[in-house]
């Protein structure tokens, strides 16, 4: 098979969404080999995500502040952000279990995603402003 847009070229990888050849050169504009095509619809995902975290983030940070009366709620704010970086990490099992389970489940992931998300927080934004600034060279 040879890339999709070097017809001289052979392909190294196929694009993880839609399965067209990349050469070498194609394959690595972002650190997942990807055509143009499916690139724009990437981006657009992770914007969006992005945004929701920063949302959440936002209201958790505010709402805890509010109830705490506290300005150290605002800590909360990362919490989407290591929320994120955990659920890259556990595998997506959908176990059966009682609602206690669930409650539990969500309780350690949330005190964890707190712990992390400051970490989590300025690695999520390097990498996504990382991803967008090789993507806006590439689509333009
Ligand atoms: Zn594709
Ligand atoms: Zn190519």
């Amino acid at each position: 098979m040879n890339c999709f847009y070097h017809e001289e070229r052979n392909a190294s990888a196929l694009c993880q969404v839609c399965g067209k050849g990349l050469c070498s050169d194609c394959a690595t504009v972002i650190s997942i080999p990807i055509c143009k095509e499916c690139l724009s619809e990437h981006i657009y995902g992770e914007k969006s995500k992005m945004l929701k975290c920063i949302v959440v983030g936002l209201i958790l940070g505010i709402g805890c502040s509010i109830i705490m009366k506290n300005l150290s709620g605002l800590l909360f704010a990362w919490v989407p952000f290591g929320w994120m970086a955990l659920s890259a990490i556990t595998p997506k099992v959908f176990l059966v279990m009682p609602i206690v389970g669930w409650i539990a489940y969500f309780a350690i992931k949330f005190v964890l995603a707190f712990l992390i998300g400051w970490v989590a927080l300025p690695i999520k934004l390097y990498r996504w402003m990382r991803i967008f600034n090789l993507a806006k060279k590439v689509l333009e």
